[in-house]
């Protein structure tokens, strides 16, 4: 494989798993050095150890107001620049609105909006100052085709669609990309939170996809000439039901 990425320093939250890990072994792959984020630790430093020096591990919850906010500082302390930064950790809060936990409405919202709309505010100045960079943020097929049985969900995923299609215009000036990844469903741990009977019709339509997949996309993003920007990808699955 080409090192399309050499030289280059990415950063990706929740990387310790799922689409996550697939992003940074793709990375890896491509040359890039990855600064891994997650609250995981024991995840963490068994992919850092693995990985090799290429790796550099970085265990923050980011629901932790104060740790979030030390992140940017301690990936340049520790890395010293930043290139890409892949916003990714999420959680899933699905089914019917009346069921679901207001703590978990909190948390879910804090973490797929609030968390990457701050962490993307730190990566910021960094990467205008050297007037090059690129964000990109898992997104969701939700936020595209809103599914009536995830509302709590999708609509965070809606909103941080919006915010990649704005942000982006404010900062292709300062030579920063910015794109969103909107797969459908991705086999991952994420899944076990899906309502039962959802993930069972998504088995049977043939619709779920490997968190591979995904970050093949991320990397198609990430390797296209400076002067294109992927605005989003949507992983819509063949069979689906519009
Ligand atoms: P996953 O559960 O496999 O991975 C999530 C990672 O985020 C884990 O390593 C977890 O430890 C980490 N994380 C969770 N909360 C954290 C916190 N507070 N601080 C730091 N790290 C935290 O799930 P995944 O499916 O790989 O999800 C990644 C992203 O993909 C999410 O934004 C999710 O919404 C999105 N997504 C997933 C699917 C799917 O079907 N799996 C589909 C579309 C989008």
């Amino acid at each position: 494989m080409s090192k399309a990425l050499a030289g280059k320093v990415a950063a990706i939250t929740g990387g310790a798993s799922g689409i996550g890990l697939a992003s940074l072994e793709a990375m890896l792959a491509a040359g890039a050095r990855v600064v891994l984020i997650d609250r995981d630790e024991a995840a963490v430093m068994a992919i850092a150890e693995q990985q090799g020096d290429a790796v550099i591990p970085l265990v923050i919850d980011l629901l932790d107001p104060q740790r979030c906010a030390q992140m940017v500082p301690q990936i340049l302390e520790k890395a010293g620049q930043l290139d890409i930064f892949h916003a990714n950790a999420g959680m899933y809060v699905g089914g019917d609105l009346v069921d679901a936990e207001p703590d978990a409405i909190d948390r879910m919202l804090n973490l797929n909006i609030n968390v990457v709309m701050k962490n993307v505010r730190d990566v910021l100045p960094h990467m205008i100052a050297r007037g090059t960079g690129d964000i990109i943020v898992t997104s969701s097929l939700a936020a595209h085709f809103p599914t009536p049985w995830e509302p709590v969900y999708a609509s965070s995923k809606w909103a941080i669609d919006c915010f990649v299609q704005t942000t982006r215009r404010q900062v292709f000036k300062h030579g920063i990309r910015m794109g969103a990844v909107s797969p459908g469903p991705v086999i991952t741990a994420l899944l076990a939170d899906w309502p039962a009977e959802k993930l069972q019709e998504a088995k049977e339509s043939g619709s779920l996809i490997e968190a591979s997949e995904v970050a093949d996309v991320i990397l198609f993003m990430l390797t296209r000439p400076r002067g294109v920007t992927i605005r989003d990808v949507v992983m819509l699955p063949t069979n689906f039901d519009l």
